[in-house]
């Protein structure tokens, strides 16, 4: 188990060099325990560290009056009792000097080496993330938080330290640094200790902050749990003498504890679930500690046998780990006298993951073990990196975080009985992307528990999800709306760009193709590539796609491929529909995805149109007359010649106004009329005052021509005195 600064000290080598030291009690202290942990500790290295520090740090205090070298001798004892290796616990003593002292990294380099002047480094770079700066700034700190994690894990690892001998002392500090340092412990430092699979850590984190920011509740939580110890020990004694002796008589070697729950917990128990105190029944917990993984589920099959289990479906974190590679099985069981014990079942291996987390895997990568867990850890920070480049809101991206982050997750089952955990509030979506990325693109449908629900629908702990698939579906924008999950969020983001970017490109080269054979001009390859050079980008597809998503105007490569060609003239006057002369693009010709119609005018077929290019949105439809249209001239380049061709099937949704005398029966009336026509009525606004109606309908129309001839029935009806269009540009009658 030696690490390469790790050099092996025979006993007596390490007991001299811990006599040396009678000066430095506190020093001398650390490197026994040291040790204790670990005898292979680098006990010579500690204590330079320690010097360096001590000599740095002298006359410094912390505003609890404590010399500061105290604080760092802390967070070295943190690291230690984390089993680290001597590499992080030297960084954990050095933390801070060059920070606070402003002594040159490089010195650290020339007397520690690289490898803890990069830990010191890193930990200096990532500043207390603040909630008070704005949302970039806090993002931006972040990045780098991810970044040195990615370069090297023990940075964090010695920032959790820190922050955690931070938040011991935080009562010294004014209550608005305390408040905002209980926060961002709680929201960003606890979470994070979570995903990393640092249980204790993160409990501690959870706690101390629900201290400074619910001192009230801390305290009651706290004093029930002291009146209540006493009788709670007697019960779990009482379940735990039973089980010891039916475990033993099965032949299974095991440890057994009662599990202290952490305040917070209970805490959100009761402010989320509106729970009592005395409901909640994981308070009555139990840990079962064997020595293999068949001894868990024999022990399961013992408690099991003995006790009615809750649930008809333990949770089973052994065969699928928790995204945090937590493992344990989990059950809940109806104890002596009706009571509920939850009871956890796992190996000492795996009770030591689940304690510390990512820092037992970075033992283990030491050490003979297979990297894999750890590997796993980093895959996870990396993808977090890398959608973190691609989120360009910094707002957006510590939202997401936070969310990915959150220790709140559900499970559910695949239709094979596989666990699946989520975000809470996390849909079918979600749940076909953690399945498989290609579920994910092709998911259309889903059945929770043999029911048909919408791909929205919030899943619910417990539940049995099946994903149908169709070769035929996509991911859609709208998906982005409710999905919960970083991954499928990140996919799908990441579908749609690649989408949009083959639509910019399809755009692009039907717009030149139009224009060269108006023009009946032809481009060669090699010419375009000359123009595609010219702008800057890699290939012929980039200029397409810089076409297609408005970045080039069709003028400028028309006037690159033929320097003498005259520019196409600005259309600012409204002309006629499919006017001679100029080929328009066919609205049908463009791909779905492609085009919307604009709400702010609501074309219909029919209407003259223009198309404008609109940034990575293929086109969006206007009526000629569209005031916004006006607006664009500005931007002659953006604007496309557009003409109808749908097909029949197609309806659009116009906004009409029906004004007139109040009568009887006037609105049973009118929309009679429109029934009439077969057209439906898809929304309403009605207003009446002073005996005057202005009702407003949303309605489908096939086009123009039948929109005209509504308008003609609906003018018929008695009393009626206008009928207009009243999106965007107000309209004829
Ligand atoms: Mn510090």
């Amino acid at each position: 188990m030696a690490t390469p600064t790790d050099v092996s000290k025979s006993p007596p080598d390490a007991e001299a060099i811990i006599a040396r030291e009678s000066n430095y009690p506190e020093l001398q202290d650390l490197l026994q325990k040291a040790l204790q942990v670990r005898p292979t500790h680098d006990i010579e290295l500690i204590s330079k560290a320690y010097h360096c520090a001590e000599l740095t740090h002298r006359n410094h205090y912390r505003k609890s009056g404590q010399p500061t070298i105290r604080h760092a001798t802390e967070v070295a004892q943190i690291l230690i009792d984390l089993n680290l290796d001597t590499t992080t616990v030297a960084a954990g003593l050095l933390h801070d000097v060059v920070e606070d002292t402003g002594l040159p990294l490089s010195r650290i380099s020339a007397q520690f080496g690289d490898e803890i002047a990069g830990l010191v480094g890193g930990v200096t770079r990532i500043r207390d993330l603040t909630f008070r700066t704005p949302a970039a700034e806090q993002a931006e700190n972040f990045r780098k938080m991810l970044l040195s994690m990615v370069q090297d894990i023990r940075v964090v690892l010695v920032k959790f330290a820190d922050r955690l001998h931070n938040l011991r002392t935080l009562k010294y500090l004014k209550p608005e640094t305390r408040r905002q340092m209980a926060l961002e412990s709680r929201d960003i430092y606890a979470p994070l200790a979570h995903r990393l699979g640092m249980a204790r850590i993160r409990s501690e984190l959870e706690d101390l902050s629900l201290k400074w920011l619910e001192p009230k509740a801390y305290r009651d939580i706290q004093k029930k749990i002291n009146l209540t110890r006493k009788e709670r020990e007697a019960y779990i004694e009482q379940v735990h003498a039973s089980l010891q002796e039916a475990l033993q008589k099965g032949g299974i070697q095991a440890d057994i504890k009662g599990r202290p729950k952490n305040f917070h917990s209970i805490y959100r128990k009761i402010a989320t679930q509106g729970k009592a105190f005395e409901e909640i029944f994981d308070l009555l917990a139990i840990r079962i500690l064997v020595n293999t993984v068949p001894e868990c589920y024999n022990a399961l099959g013992v408690v099991h046998a003995m006790y009615t289990p809750v649930m008809a479906r333990f949770k089973d974190f052994i065969a699928t780990p928790k995204s945090n590679m937590y493992q344990s099985l989990h059950t809940t069981v109806v104890g002596p006298g009706g009571v509920m014990v939850e009871i956890q079942i796992r190996t000492w291996e795996m009770h030591q993951t689940a304690e510390v987390g990512i820092a037992a895997h970075w033992r283990y990568k030491e050490g003979k073990r297979g990297p894999s867990d750890l590997d796993r850890h980093m895959a996870w920070l990396r993808s977090l990196l890398e959608w973190q480049r691609e989120t360009t809101d910094p707002h957006e991206f510590m939202e997401e975080l936070k969310i990915d982050l959150f220790p709140n997750e559900i499970y559910v089952f695949t239709p094979r009985g596989d666990l699946i955990q989520l975000p809470e509030g996390a849909t079918p979506v979600d749940f076909a992307f953690a399945v498989h990325t290609d579920v994910g693109f092709h998911c259309m449908g889903a059945r929770v528990d043999g029911q048909m629900v919408p791909l929205s629908t919030p899943l619910q702990t417990g539940k049995t999800v099946e994903v149908i698939t169709s070769p035929h579906q996509h991911p859609s924008r709208d998906w982005l709306t409710y999905v919960k999950s970083a991954r499928a969020r990140s996919r799908i983001r990441r579908w749609l760009k690649d989408e949009e970017h083959a639509h910019s490109i399809r755009l692009g080269q039907e717009i030149l193709e139009r224009e060269l054979k108006r023009r009946r001009k032809r481009a060669t390859d090699k010419k375009l590539e000359e123009v595609a050079a010219d702008f800057g980008v890699t290939d012929v597809e980039h200029l397409y796609a810089g076409m297609g998503n408005g970045d080039f105007s069709l003028n400028r490569v028309i006037h690159k491929l033929f320097p003498t060609a005259r520019p196409t003239p600005k259309k600012t006057r409204p002309e006629s529909p499919g006017g001679r002369g100029k080929s328009p693009l066919k609205i049908q010709s463009l791909n779905n995805l492609m085009i919307h119609f604009a709400r702010c005018c609501r074309p219909i077929s029919g209407d003259p149109v223009l198309g404008v290019i609109t940034r990575g949105q293929g086109v969006s439809v206007h009526r000629r007359d569209c005031s916004n249209i006006l607006a664009l001239t500005q931007h002659p380049e953006r604007i496309l010649e557009l003409d109808w061709d749908v097909e029949a099937a197609e309806t659009f949704v116009v906004h009409i106004q029906v004004t007139g005398a109040d009568r009887p029966n006037f609105l049973r009336d009118v929309t009679q009329a429109i029934a009439d026509m077969g057209v439906p009525i898809v929304g309403g606004e009605l207003t009446t005052a002073h005996g005057q109606v202005g009702d407003r309908f949303l309605v489908e129309v096939k086009d123009r021509h039948q929109l005209n001839a509504l308008f003609k029935k609906v003018l018929a009806v008695p009393g009626v005195a206008h009928a207009q269009r009243v999106d965007g540009a107000e309209g004829e009658a």
